[in-house]
This record gives structure tokens, C-alpha cells and sequence, in this order.
């Protein structure tokens, strides 16, 4: 077989996921494509129309009514795509610790999965690409030819995720970034549809002590034996 058309990427937050799928994309010349943004546009979208979270009936009947578009960058600001909700530009706004907070309850909505998931396959069937995620592996492109689940320990992706944060400029605490993984990974891989876990047929890359350089390397190679 040649080059994989479609990778997916899964695994927690702050394990490395999205920087070894941007380059990876990059690389390849492929579409690289951000799934959470989805699940962080949907929940923006709740907050701002004043939707209590809880009420899993008008956050999912909003997630079929907004529109979410990701697009080449339009700012040199650090961003690797703009993410607009309805046409305003809310890159920068669905990172916010309020939308942290949120975005794990809303994404166990089965109507909010629903409309992420129809989306992301068209996206998938449409051009070769990069995608990543919790469930791309499993669920969304089961069929993908190379599916990797890059996982850490949760105090290293957070002593990552504080670095961030810090070197953005951004106000941190470590032990606040420590608890709002925590309770991610807890609510994302104990959700009913869905769960973030690795497909049977996945290549799991454990990168406690592994720099984005040597995750890059695994990858190519398996990506030479695929
Ligand atoms: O990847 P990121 O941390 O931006 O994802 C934010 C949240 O979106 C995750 O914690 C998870 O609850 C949800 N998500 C999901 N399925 C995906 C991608 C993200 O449930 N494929």
C-alpha cells in the first residue's frame, strides 16, 4: 500500500496530538483538521446564547443550528487556522477556561455528537487528511488507513499545557491545569457514546519522555510500513 490517505489521531488533552497532526499534515500536504474546535465552538456558542449547559435538548438543537467553519489562517498571531462560529472569528475565544469547563459535558450529548461526527466524516471522504481527536479512530473514520493514539501521564500534559499557557502570556496555575485535565479525561473517557480510548487497530505512543521531534519519527515510520 502507499501513503496512508487518512490518519487519525486520538488521545487526551495536552498529549502532543494536535502539534504531531499539524506537522504531519504539513508534511504530507494534507488537510489537517482539528475535531475539538467542533466540540469548543458548540459550547461557545451555548454560553453566548445564554443556554444553561445542563439542558442537553437546546444545546444539541443549537449544535444543528450554527455554523462552524475552519480556514486558513487570516492573522500571523500564532494560530494555525481560523475558527469562525456564524462568521465571527473565534479562534482564541473557544480556548478560554470557561468554554475548559464546559466542553466535556456538552460533548457527551448524543445530538451534539451527531452533528460533529455527519460533519467531520464529509470532511473525511472529501480531501486526504490529518484528523484528530477522541473518537476518530473508533468511531468517526473507523475505516482510516493509520490511526495512532498518542497518551502521557496526566501531570507531564500539564506541566506542557502550563508552559503554553505561560509562554502565551496567559494567567496560569499549575494545579488549576492539573485538576481541569483531570476532570476531562475523567468525564471523555467514561462518556456512554463514543469514550476516548484507542481503536483495537491502533498504533498507541506513549510519550512520557518523548519530545514532538521523536513522536514524528514513530510516525514516519509507520507510516513507511502502512
Ligand atoms: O482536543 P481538545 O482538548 O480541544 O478537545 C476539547 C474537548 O472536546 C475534549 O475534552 C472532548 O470533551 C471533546 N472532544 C470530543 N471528541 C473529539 C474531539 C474533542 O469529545 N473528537
Amino acid at each position: 500500500m502507499g501513503l496512508p490517505t487518512t490518519i487519525a489521531i486520538d488521545g487526551p488533552a495536552g498529549s502532543g496530538k494536535s502539534t504531531l497532526g499539524s506537522l504531519l499534515a504539513k508534511e504530507l500536504g494534507y488537510l489537517y483538521f482539528d475535531t475539538g474546535v467542533m466540540y469548543r465552538a458548540v459550547t461557545l456558542a451555548a454560553l453566548k446564547h445564554g443556554l444553561e449547559i445542563p439542558d442537553e435538548t437546546a444545546v444539541g438543537d443549537l449544535a444543528y443550528k450554527i455554523r462552524i467553519d475552519v480556514q486558513p489562517p487570516s492573522v500571523d498571531d500564532g494560530r494555525d487556522y481560523d475558527v469562525l462560529l456564524d462568521g465571527e472569528d473565534v479562534t482564541w475565544e473557544i480556548r478560554k477556561d470557561e468554554v475548559n469547563a464546559h466542553v466535556s459535558p456538552v460533548s457527551t450529548y448524543a445530538a451534539v455528537r451527531e452533528a460533529m461526527t455527519s460533519q467531520q466524516r464529509r470532511i473525511a471522504q472529501e480531501n486526504k487528511v490529518v484528523m484528530v481527536g477522541r473518537d476518530i479512530g473508533t468511531v468517526v473514520m473507523p475505516e482510516a488507513d493509520l490511526k495512532i493514539y498518542l497518551d502521557a501521564d496526566v501531570e507531564v500534559r500539564a506541566h506542557r499545557r502550563y508552559q503554553e499557557m505561560v509562554e502565551r502570556g496567559d494567567k496560569a496555575e499549575f494545579e488549576a491545569v492539573l485538576r481541569s485535565l483531570k476532570n476531562r479525561d475523567n468525564i471523555d473517557s467514561n462518556r456512554e457514546i463514543a469514550p476516548l480510548k484507542p481503536a483495537d487497530d491502533a498504533h498507541v505512543i506513549i510519550a512520557d519522555c518523548l519530545g514532538i521531534r521523536q513522536v514524528l519519527d514513530q510516525v514516519r515510520e509507520l507510516i513507511k510500513n502502512v
